[in-house]
């Protein structure tokens, strides 16, 4: 599903130039659950961010369920970002402006789903992310957690074949952290492929496969 070979990406600051992905390779079969773990800077979010085709590489070569991604045009990234893959952002998202039922509804409203499923499936995810008695808050008007919670919901929502979240439980406690990573676990179940960025150790232990990034390179242990 995902094949990644020898991405680099740099950025360009007042500095100079920064190279955040150095040679990274990764392979991600259908229906793996992979960790990717490693300490604050080392390049976890960015990965995230060219393997979900947010943003390209510097260099290197990237085939997303047979996408040649760099040589793809924005119109299919955009296709391939709304229906096979559902994201958990580390700062999660969400539109302010929205309420918790409306974000989630979001992933649903850009396939086209009409308005009243979009709500009767949002509301089902909420209500397993415990969250039923918040579905009209706005975003400032629930903690962190909750936040987090909505942004799970919203990934998940479309059942996407390919997941990819960023942190997801970095703002859990520990039963929201087990709640959610067995929402995850049961995803898994139904034949979903689950990438967690994270850089706690026990979460990543806690899934079937972890691979190490530690200054923009990865490693097997
Ligand atoms: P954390 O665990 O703190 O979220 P991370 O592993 O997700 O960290 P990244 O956000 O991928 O790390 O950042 C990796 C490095 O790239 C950091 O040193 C950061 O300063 C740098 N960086 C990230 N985005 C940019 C950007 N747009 N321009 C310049 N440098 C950037
Ligand atoms: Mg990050």
């Amino acid at each position: 599903m995902i094949d990644a070979r020898n991405i680099i990406k740099e950025y360009t600051t007042g500095s100079g130039t920064l190279r955040v992905l150095d040679d990274v390779s990764l392979t991600v079969r259908q229906n793996d659950f992979l960790a990717i773990l490693g300490p604050s800077g080392s390049g976890k979010s960015t990965l995230m961010n060219v393997l979900g085709c947010l943003d390209l590489p510097t260099s290197g070569e990237y085939h997303l369920d047979g996408i040649d991604v760099l040589r793809a045009k924005e119109e299919q990234l955009a296709d391939m970002r709304n229906r096979k893959i559902g994201f958990v952002f580390q700062k999660f998202n969400l539109l302010p402006r929205l309420t918790a039922v409306q974000n989630v509804m979001l992933p649903l409203l850009y396939r086209g789903v009409d308005e009243g499923e979009a709500y009767e499936k949002a509301k089902e995810k909420l209500a397993l992310l415990g969250l039923e008695n918040r579905m009209t808050h706005r975003p400032n008007e629930l903690s962190g957690g909750q936040q987090q919670r909505v942004a799970i919901a919203r990934a998940i929502v479309g059942d996407p074949p390919l997941l990819l979240a960023d942190e997801p439980t970095g703002n859990l406690d520990s039963k929201s952290s087990v709640d959610a990573l067995n929402i995850f676990h049961e995803l898994h179940g139904q034949g979903n492929t689950i990438v967690v960025i994270t850089h706690d150790r026990d979460v990543a232990e806690s899934l079937q496969q972890v691979v190490y990034i530690r200054d923009g390179k990865l490693y097997e242990n």
